[in-house]
């Protein structure tokens, strides 16, 4: 197959980055590369989707690679993942050939974080504003490389895979259709019939958002996992604190003491991402923010709120938010590298084991079964953006059948991605997104 009909199945099947923000995975690949890493460290506590499905799709994910490597012009390809994924390992390696790799990382956070990983692989920093392609990498998750390999097959993104995890009887990772509302993965992992006095943190614990309302949320193309917690759970308290609370706390208690810096790894990367920085100029009504340019470089890992500062102050979600303003005033990223990386980068990395010690999430750590049944309910909403790009268009109306697998939003101008039904049924068409019942 030539490169360019490689892509345009990627295309249409509608495959978007499976573990962030959904970049569209054949806009990701138009371009040349030197070496395609695929992403299976899974660096956030409690998440096990990614592991296991690199134990049970070790074929899929190598096809997924060796497409990207070959659309990229990549020679190298080399699938990042924990050491102690025992059983991942040894299925990856039987898949293995002369151009492809593994490569082990102990069990630290952010390991997943693609900078971090770029800089493992290569021993090169991304840029403050750049991209892995600035220094010759793409990045892929490991699930988007399998959804690869099924748009091959010419199979489109209908499926996805989902830990359910947190204060629920059967954690595990289920199989759901696109669009199928979170209460009812909740509901056959056993999580509790009334949901008052639980929140839920959709993505990872550290880099995942809480709810406000999780009748209204559906899986999406991006969905890793949900995690059912105490709403009076201390990391729950932390990631909904208000923001004026939050600079109040920054004018009161911080002690300058600098520790949320020390520990930032996109700091120790030499990217002079600097958070006491932000806390003191909050604290003194200034706009001096240090060194502006690294504000773009942090990643919101959540390593100063929830790990570096005593005083559960919350510098990362301050940075977010004059990163925010920043972007609104126009400012824009500069492309450089600040510095030479650290010494310490090496002793900076907080074990995994440690940080859900300190998040209060240990309880929840337990080994997980992937469940290949499919959870169907009858009912599905797919929203119309679930990516990077423009929002698809619907092509059928309110009323028409729809037959799973069918096309049923594409990009007309611009970039975005195509979107499938997942259901056999009827559409229900509004401006957001498009309901499907059996
Ligand atoms: S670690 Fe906490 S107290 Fe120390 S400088 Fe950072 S925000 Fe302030
Ligand atoms: S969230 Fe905090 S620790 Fe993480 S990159 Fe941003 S400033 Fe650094």
């Amino acid at each position: 197959m030539e490169k360019q009909q490689i892509l345009e199945k990627i295309r249409q099947a509608g495959v978007i980055g499976a573990g962030g923000a959904g970049f569209p995975a054949h806009i990701k690949l138009s371009c040349s590369a030197d070496v395609v890493i695929a992403n299976g460290a899974e660096c956030e506590p409690l998440l096990r989707t990614d592991r296991l499905m690199m134990e049970q799709y070790p074929k899929k994910i190598m096809l997924g690679l060796k497409a990207a490597m070959y659309v990229t012009g990549a020679r190298k390809g080399v699938i990042v993942l924990k050491k102690k994924y025992e059983k991942a390992i040894a299925a990856l390696q039987s898949a293995l050939d002369l151009s492809t790799e593994l490569m082990l990382m102990d069990s630290f956070y952010p390991s997943g974080d693609e900078q971090q990983m770029v800089y493992e692989v290569t021993g090169k920093v991304v840029p403050t504003g750049g991209l892995p392609l600035d220094v010759g990498a793409v990045v892929q998750n490991v699930a988007t490389l399998i959804a690869i390999a099924d748009a091959l097959a010419g199979l489109p993104v209908t499926e996805k895979y989902v830990t359910v995890t947190g204060e629920v009887q059967n954690p595990a990772v289920y199989k759901a259709p696109v669009g199928t509302p979170l209460t009812a993965l909740i509901a056959a992992a056993g999580g509790p019939e009334d949901m008052r006095g639980y929140s839920v943190v959709i993505g990872g614990p550290l880099m995942g958002r809480v709810t406000d309302d999780i009748s209204q949320e559906v899986v999406e193309k991006t969905t890793g996992g949900i995690i059912v917690m105490p709403s009076e759970h201390t990391l729950i308290r932390q990631k909904t604190g208000s923001l004026e609370n939050d600079i109040r706390l920054a004018k009161s208690v911080c002690c300058q003491c600098n520790y949320c810096t020390q520990l930032c790894p996109r700091n120790a990367l030499g990217l002079q991402v600097e958070p006491h920085k932000i806390m003191r100029a909050l604290a003194l009504n200034a706009n001096n923010f240090g060194e502006v340019n690294g504000i773009f470089s942090c990643c919101d890992c959540g390593i100063c709120t929830h790990y570096a500062c005593n005083f559960q102050l919350a510098p990362s979600r301050l940075m977010k938010r004059v990163k925010q303003e920043l972007l609104k005033a126009g400012v824009k990223p500069e492309k450089k590298v600040a510095f030479d990386v650290a010494d310490n980068v090496e002793s900076i990395k907080v074990p995994t084991s440690r940080l859900t010690i300190r998040l209060g999430i240990d309880k929840y750590e337990k080994e997980l079964e992937l469940k290949k049944e499919l959870i169907e309910t009858g009912y599905v909403r797919l929203p119309l953006k679930m990516h990077i790009g423009a929002q698809s268009v619907p092509n059928i109306g309110t009323g028409d059948t729809v037959a799973k697998g069918q096309l049923i939003a594409d990009v007309s101008q611009g970039e975005g991605a195509n979107l499938h039904a997942s259901l056999d049924g009827i559409a229900t068409v509004t401006d957001k997104y498009i309901e499907i019942r059996k």
